[in-house]
């Protein structure tokens, strides 16, 4: 999955654990929202996959409807 800055729309490169901007000299951190309700969802690790569940009663959440942002990392 390609990851582009928020800030500067560049390519990020996954470091350390977050995504990283080799232009903005920036690290992100990942955040899955729920598309329906726009919390965080929990992640639930399973055989290498990750499954996405909203605790506010949307169940699990296909992969393909998280909403995924990116917030800028003290
Ligand atoms: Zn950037
Ligand atoms: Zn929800």
């Amino acid at each position: 999955m390609d990851v582009f800055c928020p800030k500067c729309q560049h390519e990020m490169v996954w470091q350390q654990g977050d995504y990283f901007c080799q232009h903005c000299q920036q690290a992100y951190q990942q955040h899955a929202d729920c598309p329906d309700c726009g919390k965080p969802l929990q992640e639930l690790k399973a055989c290498g996959a990750i499954d996405y569940f909203c605790p506010n009663g949307h169940g699990m959440i296909s992969k393909k409807r998280v909403v995924f942002s990116y917030v800028v990392k003290e």
